[in-house]
């Protein structure tokens, strides 16, 4: 998978614009490469917790569809735990397909993104490359 830089950049915006809640978005693309980012509200408003309201997931992912695009990720920043999944992340991963993104602020001064499938409650780290 790659992500481009800019996009990155604005994954660490989102997450410092929305702590102490977590921030999170829905990541497409095509051919592995991702290239557009979807902010998205985090109705849930917790520090510990995401959810995204399913009229918004709705919308994106038509939007997505019409863009002949895929939606290859799903991302969530950590505001102030490390950059791997939490028990509620792993028991509400229903998408296999996608790459979860998640963006650590524990150290602020340095963001740590890293990227993992969930399947059947199983986590594995995926690599992916920065590309400019
Ligand atoms: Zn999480």
């Amino acid at each position: 998978m790659k992500l481009p830089r800019n996009i990155l950049d604005e994954l660490i915006a989102v997450a410092k614009k929305t702590q102490p809640e977590e921030g999170c978005g829905i990541l497409a693309g095509r051919d592995g490469e991702i290239t557009e980012f979807f902010e998205m509200e985090n109705v849930a408003h917790s520090s510990e917790w995401f959810e995204l309201r399913p009229e918004d997931q709705f919308r994106v992912v038509k939007d997505i569809r019409a863009k002949k695009l895929k939606m290859l990720g799903i991302f969530h920043s950590h505001p102030a735990s490390p950059a791997r999944p939490s028990e509620l992340d792993i028991q509400h991963a229903f998408y296999p397909d996608c790459l979860y993104f998640i963006l650590s602020l524990e150290d602020e001064a340095n963001p740590t993104l890293k990227a993992f499938t969930i399947i059947e409650d199983e986590v594995a780290r995926k690599t992916f490359e920065i590309i400019d």
